[in-house]
């Protein structure tokens, strides 16, 4: 099949240029991320293969669908940025790479709490400064800690396993409960009660309408005071301003984010010499206790690995007409 890959960074070929089974496919590796200005680039290709920040809205989707294109294969596992509804219309099915390793989300999770935790990113420019003071660098325990995780899928459950070992107190909401994790010692609340008794809340819940916002100035209020916010999921699950309000105001004690609200026109580029016109993240950068990451928690030599290999199995199974085994399907409310 001819293959059009959009928002390719380096990582993405060599990932996929190290499968045996990768010439089954002509692909052709696009840089661009997808919108209604790149759709273009589509012409004359079977599928595209998009990621998280390429936007399948009805404009695009109109216009891949108009070029003769019915298959459209994502390299991620959230679909937030399809109109599936648009998609089930123009007859268009789209496949996902489910779960390419939740546990490297989770461990990136673990990675902003601890730096935050330990204070060890200003340690490590100290130190490479010849300044071995250790004033300013006092942390915290996160033992004995309540650790409140928001979404026990995949990555929830991997990141709740991680904090048990770390000695915390785990509890959990999410719309659907796991008993698994129940019997592993983790217990449920409604969300009001999880956000009024943790001392650190991690989200790893999808971005739906349901959770638009769901961190906002009601869900801030019921927080501890200086609590610690951590965010792998998606950027919008937090609604900035409010965050920015909260850190002013003390309520939140520590931030680590890798995604952002308005991440899609920012991340995956170096933009060193450009003059940052985003508000609210440059507010966010001007906090001592904020960590900002670039949506990276995924990139991992393992994730990669499985990203492309489910990706080619996606292809291989379009290509045979075979039952699709990630398809991603709309389900009307
Ligand atoms: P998953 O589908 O396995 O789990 C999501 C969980 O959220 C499910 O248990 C679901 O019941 C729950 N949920 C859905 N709606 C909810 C709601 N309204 N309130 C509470 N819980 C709700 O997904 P996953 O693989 O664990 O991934 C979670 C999210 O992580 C993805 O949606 C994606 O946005 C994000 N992600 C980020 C990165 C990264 O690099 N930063 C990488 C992969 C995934």
């Amino acid at each position: 099949m001819k293959v059009a890959f959009f928002s390719t960074k380096s990582y993405d070929r060599q990932s996929f240029d190290l499968l045996s089974n990768i010439h089954s496919h002509e692909i052709t590796y696009f840089e661009p991320k997808l919108d209604s200005n790149t759709v273009a680039l589509a012409q004359d290709f079977d599928v595209i293969c998009t990621f998280v920040n390429d936007y399948l809205d009805e404009k695009v989707l109109l216009k891949l669908s108009n070029m003769g294109i019915k298959n459209i294969v994502l390299r991620c596992a959230g679909y937030n940025q399809v109109d599936l509804k648009k998609a089930a219309e123009l007859e268009l099915r789209i496949c996902r790479v489910p779960a390419y390793s939740p546990e490297a989300v989770a461990e990136h999770a673990l990675a902003l709490l601890m730096t935050l935790s330990r204070k060890t990113h200003k340690a490590y420019n100290r130190v490479r400064e010849n300044n071995y003071s250790i004033e300013g660098l006092t942390g915290f325990n996160i033992h004995g800690k309540t650790a409140g995780v928001i979404g026990t899928g995949a990555i929830g459950r991997a990141f709740c396993k991680i904090m048990l070992g770390m000695g915390c107190r785990v509890l959990a909401y999410d719309i659907n409960e796991s008993e698994d994790l129940k019997r592993l010692g983790i217990t449920y609340l409604s969300l009001h009660d999880l956000l009024s008794q943790s001392d650190i809340i991690s989200l790893h819940c999808p971005l739906t309408p349901d959770t638009f916002h769901l961190i906002s100035e009601k869900t801030l209020r019921q927080m501890k005071d200086g609590v610690v916010l951590i965010n792998t999921s998606r950027g919008a699950l937090i609604d900035s301003q409010e965050v920015i309000n909260a850190l002013k105001s003390r309520k939140v004690g520590n931030l680590g984010i890798d995604v952002y609200e308005q991440e899609e026109d920012l991340f995956f580029q170096n933009r060193s010499e450009e003059i940052l016109q985003d508000e609210q993240i440059a507010r966010l950068m001007t906090f001592p206790n904020v960590l900002i990451t670039g949506h990276q928690a995924f990139l991992t030599n393992e994730a990669l690995m499985h990203i492309s290999e489910t990706t080619i199995l996606n292809l291989d199974e379009l290509e045979k007409g075979k039952e699709l085994s990630n398809e991603v399907k709309y389900r009307p409310e």
